[in-house]
C-alpha cells in the first residue's frame, strides 16, 4: 500500500458506512450515484488501499469530482474527514500515475509562477477585448462566461505591492510607486506617528484578488488604513498552494508555502490578513499538514499560521468597526458563506455582525447560505455538468431573498456567483464584505463633506 494511503488508513477504518455524510454531499445530490458520495468514495479508496481495486480511469474521476466543500466532514458522527482522505487519494494518484496534463499546466505551469499566471490573465484580457466582446456566442466555455470573467487591468501587487522591508527590490519599483513594504494609500497612522507592531499588518492577497479582483484588495488596504493600521503588502508573496494541494501535488504546494512562511516570518507585524477563504484555510491550517513530515520546519509554520486572520475575523477581533463611523447604505443584503470560511475556519458570525453594523443595511438570510456555490476551485471548469445545477440552486436562494447585494468573503465564490447572476440575467450584484464596508466608510465621508459644505455655505 502506498504510504499516503497508509497514513489515512486508520481514518478510513473509522467509517461505519452510516451514510450521514451522503445527505449533505452536493455532488451526490446532483448525480445520485453512490460512488460520487463521500461514503462511496471512501469505499473505493479503501479498496484501492487494500489492493482489491486498480486505479482505473473511473476511480480517478470519482476521486477528482469532489468540491472539497467539507459538508461530509461536519456531518460525520464518527469524526471521519472524508475530504482529507480524498485529498490523500489524489496525492496517491499523483505519486502512482502522475499529474494529468491539464492540471500540470495549471498548477505547475501557472499557479507556481506569479509571472506566468499574470501573463496568462493578461492574455485572457486581450482575448476578451479583441474577440469575446464581439462574439458573445463563443464566450461561454464549460458554464463559465469568459467574456465577463474578471481580469485586473493591473495585478494588485504590481500596483500597490512593494518589496518586503529588509529585502532588496527585485526589478525595482516603478518611479513614484509604492514605498518599500507596500501600500501607499495612507502609510501613516492617524497623528502621523510611526506605527508600532500592534498597528502593522501584512496582507496576503492570493492569486485571485491579485489577478482578477484587485478592487477587493484595495478595499482591504483602505479599510485597514482607515482604522489606523499600516499595511505591508510584500510583492514577493506566492500562491497560497491550494491549487496544487487539492490537485494532489504536495511537492509544488510545499515550494510556494515555504517561500510564503519564510517571507512573512521576516515581517514585524501583528497579523497576516487574508480576504480569500481558501488562502486563509491553507495559511491557517493546511500548512501544518503540508509540513507534517518536516518537524524542523514546523515551528516556523506554527509561528506563521498563528498570525493569520480572515479580514472579517480581524476587524471583529480588534473591534475596529464602529457603526458611528459608517455612513448609511440603504440596501437589502444577503450573505453567502464560503465553504472554506464557514467549515474550514469557523468564520460565520463575524461577517454577519459586520453587515448588521452598517446603518441602513437590511440583512436577510438566504436559505442554505452555507451550501457550496459550485466553484470548488478548478472543479467548475472540469465538471460543469455538476457545478451548473449547484450554482443555479444558490441563485434561486439568492433570488428568494429579494436582496440587491449578495455579499461573501471569498473572491472565488464571488466570481462564480457573479458569473451565474450575469448568465441568468439577474439584477443582484455580488460584492466582497470588505468592499461593502469600504462603501459605508465612503458614505460617511461624503456625508461629512456635505455637512461641511452646508455649514460654510459653499457648494
Ligand atoms: S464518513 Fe462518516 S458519515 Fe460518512 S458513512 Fe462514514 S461514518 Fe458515516
Ligand atoms: S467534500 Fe463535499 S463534494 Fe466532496 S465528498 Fe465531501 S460533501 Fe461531497
Amino acid at each position: 500500500m502506498n504510504q499516503v494511503l497508509q497514513d489515512v488508513y486508520g481514518d478510513l477504518m473509522k467509517c461505519n458506512k452510516c451514510g450521514f455524510c451522503q445527505a449533505n454531499c452536493r455532488v451526490y445530490k446532483e448525480v445520485l450515484e453512490e460512488g460520487l458520495s463521500a461514503r462511496g468514495r471512501l469505499r473505493l479508496i479503501k479498496a484501492v488501499a487494500d489492493g482489491e481495486l486498480a486505479r482505473t480511469e473511473d476511480y480517478v474521476q470519482k476521486v477528482q469530482a469532489c468540491l472539497q466543500c467539507k459538508e461530509c466532514a461536519v456531518s460525520c458522527p464518527s469524526g471521519v474527514n472524508p475530504d482529507r482522505i480524498i485529498l490523500a487519494a489524489r496525492r496517491d494518484l499523483v505519486e502512482t500515475r502522475g499529474l494529468g496534463i491539464l492540471k500540470r499546466l495549471a498548477v505547475r505551469g501557472l499557479f507556481a509562477s506569479r509571472r506566468r499566471l499574470a501573463l496568462s490573465f493578461r492574455s485572457l484580457r486581450l482575448l476578451q477585448k479583441l474577440f469575446l466582446s464581439w462574439m458573445p456566442g463563443l464566450a461561454k466555455v464549460r458554464g463559465i462566461n469568459l467574456r465577463k470573467f474578471p481580469v485586473a487591468e493591473r495585478p494588485l501587487l504590481a500596483s500597490l505591492g512593494g518589496p518586503a522591508p529588509g529585502n532588496s527590490t527585485p526589478g525595482g519599483l516603478a518611479p513614484g510607486g509604492p514605498a518599500p513594504g507596500g501600500s501607499t494609500l495612507g502609510a501613516s497612522t492617524p497623528g502621523g506617528s510611526t506605527p508600532g507592531r500592534s498597528e502593522r499588518v501584512a496582507f496576503f492577497t492570493g492569486c485571485m484578488i491579485d489577478n482578477t479582483l484587485p478592487e477587493i484588495g484595495k478595499a482591504v488596504v483602505e479599510v485597514l488604513e482607515r482604522n489606523g493600521r499600516k499595511v505591508i503588502l510584500p510583492r514577493e508573496q506566492q500562491c497560497c498552494g491550494t491549487p496544487m494541494y487539492i490537485s494532489g501535488d504536495l511537492q509544488t504546494a510545499r515550494q510556494v508555502a515555504r517561500a510564503n512562511v519564510e517571507l512573512f516570518n521576516r515581517l514585524d507585524v501583528e497579523a497576516i490578513v487574508v480576504a480569500c477563504a481558501s488562502c486563509g484555510l491553507a495559511l491557517k491550517k493546511e500548512y501544518r499538514e503540508f509540513f507534517k513530515d518536516e518537524p524542523a520546519f514546523l515551528p516556523q509554520v506554527e509561528a506563521f499560521s498563528a498570525r493569520v486572520r480572515d479580514i472579517s475575523e480581524y476587524l471583529v477581533e480588534q473591534a475596529l468597526v464602529d457603526p458611528a463611523e459608517l455612513g448609511r447604505l440603504p440596501a437589502r443584503v444577503t450573505y453567502h458563506d464560503p465553504c472554506h470560511l464557514v467549515r474550514g475556519q469557523g468564520v460565520a458570525a463575524q461577517p454577519r455582525s459586520l453587515l448588521k453594523a452598517i446603518p441602513g443595511v437590511d440583512f436577510v438570510e438566504m436559505a442554505e447560505a452555507d451550501r457550496c456555490c459550485g466553484a470548488g476551485g478548478m472543479f467548475q471548469a472540469f465538471y460543469p455538468e455538476i457545478a451548473g445545477p449547484i450554482t443555479r440552486r444558490k441563485l434561486g436562494n439568492i433570488a428568494a431573498t429579494q436582496a440587491e447585494y449578495v455579499v461573501t468573503g471569498c473572491p472565488a465564490c464571488l466570481q462564480r456567483i457573479q458569473g451565474g447572476l450575469d448568465l441568468a440575467r439577474m439584477p443582484q450584484k455580488g460584492i466582497h464584505i470588505v468592499e461593502l464596508l469600504n462603501m459605508a466608510h465612503q458614505a460617511a465621508e461624503n456625508a461629512g463633506e456635505k455637512r461641511a459644505r452646508a455649514a460654510t455655505g459653499s457648494r
